[in-house]
């Protein structure tokens, strides 16, 4: 995954560790929410993926427990492991492409202020 303002620096320290700064271009990644949107929409999409397989293996084959329990299990695992970090970095980019949450250099809009509201 790259950073979404340049396509060059990397947008990942760790596996799931947005970069504070992106080393390339300075664009600043930190002001990211992607909360727990990231495993959200990763176990809806594996969930829809491995559930079509196995009702689908199921209607064919009719197969024993035990292989779908040796498909399904880790085909679970992996899948997901390989989605997260994509849909994470899909969300990142998409909430610096709408200026979210700081990244077009404001707050956010719903953002609580603590200082006093002036009315006349
Ligand atoms: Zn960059």
């Amino acid at each position: 995954m790259t950073c979404p303002a340049c396509g060059k620096g990397r947008a990942f320290e760790k596996y799931l560790k947005v970069v504070h700064q992106c080393e390339a271009c300075g664009e600043e990644l930190h002001h990211h929410r992607a909360d727990d949107a990231p495993p959200y929409f990763t176990m809806s999409i594996v969930g829809h993926i491995v559930i079509a397989g196995v009702l689908m293996l199921e209607d064919l084959y009719a197969p024993p427990t035990w292989v779908h329990t040796v498909i399904w299990g880790p085909m679970v695992v992996l899948l997901s492991l390989w989605m997260l970090p994509r849909i994470k970095g899909a969300l990142v980019g998409l909430q610096w492409a709408f200026r979210m949450h700081g990244f077009g250099g404001k707050g956010d809009a719903g953002e609580i202020s603590l200082e006093p509201r002036h009315t006349t």
